[in-house]
């Protein structure tokens, strides 16, 4: 019997790992600079959070859920998305008694059962950012600021901040209106799904992939005439506050993003570098989400990054150098005494901080040597017998291909003054 990891799934491991470790190493320094705070929520939430959450005629409640039945328990899903999840932690544990605003950040899996192709997979993993308490732009240009400034420090090129504002629920009515108008008059030219959903939730035709759709749409009226007063000056005040801290933006009135919950502000970052699948971060303002989810009325902005999405950036502009594995020394043995010997000088080497790999194979000296520069250790000895009783050993480096007898019984002591 063999098996597979299931369709649109990735293992993630050897060279890969490391580029995911060191981004994600980016991401925690990033947080940590911006004053921001992890949050680990369960993978797994009542299926009913998402429905309300994300919103019942969205994609990814209509299809894209995973959803585990157990008899006799309640229907919960694995997280398509991070925002529900931590809106509903930030009302289940008061944080909104606390001094606002509540500035939180995870790294998390998500599902949603798509299609998989290039971008876009079964499991994969964001980055995302929720900060709670605040109405005003100024909190939406933080949090612009934070996906600017982690895409900047990975060192990510050619990459657009696109802005828009939907409104609130007036101004949302008010285009709705005009939009159904717009596509029912241009109904025979859209794909099925958006036939069906337009009565709905004409916004959601605004997102459609199908390029059928995407012509039609190029065509349609802008949501940013429909914007009240208030509104309106919301969004002239984030685009002041990006300016102010220069960063650059273009204006794109059919952005709607696809999940329900947001208000006024959403924002994208996409890059045309990485396929159809290009947008690499997207987020927004969603004010209502909070008292949807029983808390009290609360300001909040917040965006998720496709991190497999950014690796393939990371790849193909490569990025990143990594240094791989780092071992500082292999310990090379002959014998059983020479292994026992190993063994220990390696568990004593490891608790004082140095990288000590050695042979658990039993192989011959020659194999370990080989090993030992297949994982490219800096530094090599070999302990047999005569290593023992003379507590001498040759300490070779393995880069410049030089050597030195040392006593054994200092070895320890003389690594940490190398290793610093
Ligand atoms: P898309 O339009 O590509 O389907 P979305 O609007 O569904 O994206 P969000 O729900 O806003 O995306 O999720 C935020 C980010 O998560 C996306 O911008 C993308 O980078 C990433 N993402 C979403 N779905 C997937 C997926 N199935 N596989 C990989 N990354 C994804
Ligand atoms: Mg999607």
């Amino acid at each position: 019997m063999t098996f597979k990891a299931p369709r649109g799934t990735k293992d993630i491991f050897g060279d890969d790992i490391f580029l995911w470790q060191e981004v994600e190493k980016i991401l925690r320094g990033i947080c940590e600079r911006f004053c921001v705070s992890e949050i680990r929520t369960p993978v797994f939430e009542q299926t009913e959070l998402f429905q309300r959450g994300v919103g019942e005629t969205t994609d990814i409640v209509t299809k894209e859920m995973y959803i585990l039945e157990k008899k006799g328990s309640e229907s919960v899903t694995l997280k398509p998305e991070g925002t529900a999840g931590a809106a509903r932690a930030f009302v289940e544990n008061s944080m909104y008694a606390q001094p606002q605003p509540t500035k939180l950040y995870y790294i998390t899996p998500a599902f949603r059962y798509e299609r998989p192709q290039a971008g876009r997979q079964r499991q994969f993993h964001q980055f995302g950012v929720e900060i709670f308490g605040s109405y005003d732009s100024s909190c939406d240009a933080e949090a612009i600021s934070i996906a600017y400034e982690t895409l900047n420090r990975i060192g990510i090129q050619n990459i657009e901040l696109r802005i828009n504002s939907l409104g609130g629920n007036q101004c949302r009515k008010k285009y709705n209106k005009i939009l159904k108008d717009f596509i029912g008059n241009n109904i025979d030219s859209l794909c099925e799904d958006c036939q069906e959903r337009f009565e709905k939730n004409p916004l959601r035709v605004l997102d459609c992939k199908n390029e059928k759709c995407k012509k039609v749409i190029e065509n349609a009226p802008s949501v940013i005439e429909c914007l009240d007063g208030e509104c309106s000056a919301h969004f002239e005040a984030l685009k002041k506050n990006l300016d102010n801290m220069s960063i650059p933006y273009v204006v794109d009135s059919k952005i709607v993003r696809g999940l329900d919950y947001y208000t006024r502000t959403v924002f994208e970052f996409v890059s045309n570098e990485i396929g159809s699948q290009g947008t690499v971060c997207g987020g927004g303002r969603y004010d209502n989400l909070i008292s949807e989810c029983g808390g009290p009325q609360t300001g909040a902005v917040g965006f998720a990054m496709g991190l497999e999405r950014i690796m393939m950036l990371v790849k193909s502009q490569e990025l990143i150098k990594t240094k791989g594995r780092n071992v500082d020394i292999y310990i090379g043995s002959i014998g059983d005494e020479g292994f026992l010997k190993a063994q220990s000088i390696g568990f004593e080497l490891r608790k004082a901080g140095i990288n000590a790999e050695y042979d658990t194979l039993k192989r011959s000296v020659k194999a370990q040597l080989k090993y030992a520069n297949k994982i490219d250790a800096k530094y090599s000895i070999v302990i047999g017998e005569s290593e023992i009783n003379n507590d001498k050993v040759m300490l070779k480096d393995m880069r410049e291909s030089s050597q030195k007898e040392i006593k054994l019984s200092s070895l320890k002591e003389m690594l940490i003054q190398l290793m610093n």
